[in-house]
Parts: structure tokens; sequence; C-alpha cells
């Protein structure tokens, strides 16, 4: 074909032939891959030869992020990156259950996961029990015989306290059921769930891993290679995978993802002290400190890095929230976490807006509690718009 032929045709070109090779990974956003030949197709399907066919299937960029989290948590098998985190823990409550089986779940995970186990899952036949990760024994008298796996989070949302991993760990592995760890909050930096028991791991990579709150995905991988096989086919079905541009931009977040957390993570101990000493601030939740209630636990699973999230409680009612909400210039008030900048997320108007009063104050949960995803500033500054924020609530 001459030069001038290709032109007519609509897409009969390669990339031009370069030595060098591109120091960033190319964005691909192709939804095909051409093969050369039926025979060859079919050893792609086959696995004799590497190669992608349909993006829903898999693409480069999604594993490239995925390699990237699995070396981040040593997992020994790749890992699949779904279009969301709740994507990832669907792969693991629906692809790996049915009808008959049971479930045992934290009752502090995440809202849609605890939704999911309340509400679908006993739809379909699966039953669940919620009980507190904190507590083993509670764990192990929520198990029955078809109990298939028990899901927990390390740190809880927004009280910051910590599950009992090893002592579920040793249940589980003596009980032959699967243990799920979603490492979000806690992420391999603080937290290596697969050296502490879990034989599955979940991300909402929307959240540290990705770091800058402009992309939305999941992972989840798996100890046991079928069990791998199985959530791979799962989220292929149903169409969970992430978007090219997601994975993209998530492996530049990536790049950064150690400096970033150790940065947050040290402010956020500083800024736990510093709210202490506030007039107006009556509790500080802060997993790295002396005073919380899982200290010692904390110290020992989390190797000093604790967590990049402070809980603490305002002296007075939703009058207070919305003045100290109003003076923390230069912080975004949203529902998020794991954000370059510090966000301030208020659980009774947003994640605990459903839970019942009664439980609401069993959980501690009062107007006064914000919880603060710590971000990349300055400790002082961020300490500075604290102090004034709080004298904000105080003065009204
Ligand atoms: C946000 C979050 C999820 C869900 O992740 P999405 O990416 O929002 O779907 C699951 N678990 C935890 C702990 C989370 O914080």
């Amino acid at each position: 074909m001459s030069r001038n032929d290709k032109g007519t045709l609509i897409r009969p070109f390669g990339l031009p032939d370069s030595a060098s090779r591109p120091v960033v990974t190319p964005l691909s956003p192709a939804v095909v891959y051409a093969s050369d030949t039926p025979d060859m197709l079919d050893a792609q399907y086959d696995g004799a030869l590497s190669g992608y066919t349909y993006s829903r299937e898999g693409h480069p960029n999604a594993d490239v992020v995925a390699a990237r989290i699995d070396a981040l948590e040593g997992a020994p098998h790749p890992g699949i990156i779904t279009s969301s985190g709740m994507g990832a823990v669907t792969a693991v409550l629906l692809g790996l259950t049915k009808a008959g089986d049971h479930v045992i779940g934290g009752n502090t995970l995440y809202g849609r996961s605890l939704r999911m186990m309340t509400e679908d899952l006993p739809r379909l036949g699966i039953e669940t029990s919620l009980v507190d990760p904190g507590n083993v024994d509670a764990v192990r008298a929520a198990l029955r015989p078809e109990t298939r796996l028990i899901m927990v989070e390390v740190v809880s949302n927004p009280t910051l306290r910590v599950a009992d991993i090893l002592g579920i760990a040793a249940l589980a592995r003596e009980k032959g059921v699967l243990l799920v760890i979603d490492n979000t909050f806690t992420t391999p930096r603080a937290f290596k769930a697969y050296d502490h028991g879990a034989d599955i791991v979940i991300h909402s990579v929307t959240k540290l891993l990705s770091g800058h709150s402009d992309v939305m995905l999941g992972y989840v991988s798996a100890k046991d290679e079928a069990i791998s096989d199985r959530l791979r086919v799962f989220s292929v079905t149903a169409g969970t995978t992430g978007s090219p541009f997601d994975c993209w931009l998530a492996e530049r977040g990536l790049l950064s993802f150690d400096l970033r957390f150790d940065r947050a993570q040290a402010t956020a101990a500083q800024l736990a002290d510093h709210l202490s000493t506030l007039d107006g601030v009556t509790r500080v939740l802060y997993p790295g400190r002396r005073d919380h209630p899982d200290h010692h636990l904390a110290e020992a699973l989390l190797k000093g890095r604790y967590c990049t999230m402070v809980t603490f409680e305002l002296d007075g009612g939703r009058a207070e929230a919305n003045a100290f909400a109003r003076g923390a210039q230069g912080l975004s008030f949203a529902p998020t976490l794991g954000d370059v900048g510090t966000t301030i997320s208020h659980p009774l108007s947003s994640s605990h807006r459903a839970v019942a009063p009664e439980d609401q104050a069993a959980l501690g949960m009062t107007e006064g509690v914000f919880r603060v995803s710590v971000g990349l500033e300055d400790a002082e500054a961020l300490c500075a718009v604290f102090s004034q924020a709080v004298a904000a609530a105080r003065t009204g």
C-alpha cells in the first residue's frame, strides 16, 4: 500500500516507529484490540499468547495500576481494577457466594458495604450477621457452618476503632472461612493485610491511593489463585472494569502515594494533639494518641503509621457545627477522604444520617462530631485554620 492509499482507509495506521519509548505510560482508550488472524485470537483467549481483546476483559492501563497496588500489598496474584471501590466489594460479596451461604461483616463497615449486606445479600438468599470487629468472641459467636467469609476494615469510620485482625484471622483460618480486608483507610503503607492473614484485599482506589479526588476506581486481589480467577470472571461479567483514563490518572496518583501518606499521617498526629488543646473541643479520636481506646492495638498492628484521619467532637449542637464548617476557610466540607487537600466531614449529616438515633448515641455520634481527612497542607497553617474555626463555633 502506498503512502497516499493509506489515507483512504479509516484505521490503517499503527503508531509511528520509534527506537525510544515514552517515559509516561501511554493512555490507551481503545475498547477493541485487533489480532492478526483467528489462530492468534484463539491463542490469546486460550492464554498461550498474552494480548488484549476487548477492554471490559482488561486493558493495559488497568493492568499497570493493578500491578502497582499488587506490589504495595504484596499480592500473590494479579489484582483486578474495578470501576469503584463498591465494584470490588460487589465482586467479593456476589462473585464468591451462593444462596444458602452466610456472611459476617464488621458493623462499622463503609455504609454502602453495610447496605449490600443488609439489603442485597438477604434478597438473594445469602444471610448476613454484623458484629463488632473489635470483639473476636462476637465474631466467633456469629459463625455458622455455612459461613463463607468475614469482611472487615482495620480502622473504622468515624470513631477510628481498630479491629482485632489477628484474632479474627486466627478464627477464620481455624474455621476455613475467607477473611476479606477492606484496606482503604489504612492502606498498605500502614497495614500489610496479606501479612496479617487476609485472603482477599479490597481498596477504594478513589481515596488515598489515587489521592486527588478526580478518579473513581476499586481494587481487589486474592491469595488463592482459583478465587482470584473467580473474582476476575465475575467483574468482567458484571461489567465493573475501570476506565482507562481513570486508571491513567490513578497511576499518576500512585507515584506519590507513599510520600503523601507519610506526610498526611505526620500532620494528622500533630493536628490531633493540637485539637486536644483547644477550648471547645470535647473529644479527640486518633489511634496514635495514648488516650485512644485502641492505642495499644493500633501500635501493634499499624507500626507507628496509624492513619491520616482525625475525628473530634465540638462542644455544642448543629448551630456550632454549622459555624465550624463555615469558619474552616480554605478546607473542603465534603464527604470523602484521602484527597491531597484536607477535607472535613460531618457523620450525622452524611455517612451516619440513616443510623437510628439510639445507635448514633451508642456510637458516640453527636452533632459536634467531625472527621478530618488530613491532606498535604503545612501542619502549622492547618492547625491555625482549626483554631480559628473552633473559635468561630464558640462565638457562633
Ligand atoms: C469509599 C469507600 C468505599 C467505596 O469506594 P468507592 O470508590 O466510593 O465506591 C469502600 N470502603 C471504604 C472503606 C471506603 O472509604
